[in-house]
């Protein structure tokens, strides 16, 4: 038991979103990647090299996606910041579309243009260090030519913006995408069951031991679980949340998650769990009603066709959609 509970404490630790208790029936395989740990479960029989493919794949997206690490995104941002046309590979247009067809179904909560306002407020390091706000003169150029990936022209492979100030950053986006290839290529592989975490954000299929897997949403407040749920068929459990990233401004915890209207930390709501289908609509919708807040979240999760959500705001106040509602368990 005294294990047990370690090894639950050692998961809590790393991850928003969470399965409980890895078991023994499943080959677990961890790799730090998208700046957190990465979590394959898979049956103890299933072929290794599915898995070294799932994690090669996984680590080429990691290197090229990154918004402020050397990589093809890094590339792309310079081109636009100086005007420039440049041609990116049919895999970066895709998650470029992705992000942009997000950004519309959102309502601009979520605007995956946001890398350079991301970059003000100092979240494009790996080290969380304690600082000042950006003044408010620093930040009024971009609000007053906001950026949107609608502000993009496309020639084929080749594309350049029209704003200078948009720079790529799917931080709240990546994880989902990368999910979402990762289940297809097991599946493709003929694997019927599968976890996957990444950093917190989980993507599941069939189960382990004839039972579904089992996952637990962290109680953004303290160290334990707030719900746990048993994950259906194929399914992604994603969870945005303001209390893992953070930087204390002037004294104040700020998140990593931004209001691109206002160009500042959207504080409200500390947690956002989506439950869907696809990992990448999950992960968009997560930090798109984080953004939106407590009086509008729920209009916006149904105008974005994600109807199962649980929302945790900054005075421990929990609520849930119907669909997801009967499906949560108490924390065990
Ligand atoms: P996490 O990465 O912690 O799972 P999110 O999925 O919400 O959480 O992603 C947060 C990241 O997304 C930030 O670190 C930043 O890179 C980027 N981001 C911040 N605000 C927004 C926003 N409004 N829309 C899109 N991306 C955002
Ligand atoms: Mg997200």
């Amino acid at each position: 038991m005294g294990r047990l509970l370690l090894q639950r404490r050692e998961w809590l630790a790393l991850a928003a979103g969470l399965w409980l208790l890895p078991p023994a029936q499943a080959r677990h395989e961890r790799r730090a990647l998208f700046g957190s740990p990465a979590d394959l479960l898979l049956p103890v029989a299933a072929p290794a090299a599915a898995a070294d493919e799932v994690w090669r794949g996984l680590a080429a997206m990691n290197q090229r996606w990154n918004a402020w690490k050397p990589g093809e995104v890094s590339t792309v941002n310079a081109a636009f910041a100086a005007g420039r046309a440049t041609r990116v590979s049919p895999s970066l247009r895709t998650l470029i579309e992705g992000a942009a067809a997000m950004e519309r179904l959102s309502l601009g909560h979520f605007n995956a243009g946001i890398g350079g306002l991301v970059g003000q407020w100092g979240f494009h390091d790996d080290v969380m260090r304690p600082g000042q706000r950006p003044a408010a003169a620093e930040i009024a150029p971009w609000l007053a030519t906001p950026p949107s990936l609608a502000q993009l022209e496309w020639q084929g492979l080749a594309v350049r913006s029209r704003n200078p100030r948009l720079q790529l950053d799917f931080g709240g986006y990546a994880k989902g995408v990368a999910l979402d290839w990762a289940l297809d290529r097991l599946q493709r592989a003929g694997m019927q069951d599968a976890l996957l975490n990444l950093g917190g954000n989980l993507a599941a299929m069939g189960g382990t031991a004839g039972r579904p897997w089992r996952v637990g949403v962290r109680d953004p407040h303290g160290p334990g679980l707030v719900a746990t749920l048993d994950t259906r068929g194929r399914e992604a459990v994603v969870t945005s949340g303001s209390y893992e990233r953070w930087r204390l401004l002037d004294g104040e915890r700020c998140t990593h998650i931004l209001d691109p209207r206002l160009g500042r930390p959207a504080p409200a709501l500390v947690s956002v769990t989506v439950v869907h289908p696809s990992a990448a609509l999950a992960d968009a919708a997560a930090t798109a009603l984080l953004v939106a807040g407590p009086l509008i979240w729920r209009t916006l999760a149904r105008e974005m066709g994600v109807d199962a959500v649980f929302v945790v705001d900054q005075a421990g106040r929990q609520s849930v959609t119907t669909a997801l509602e009967a499906r949560l368990n108490p924390p065990i």
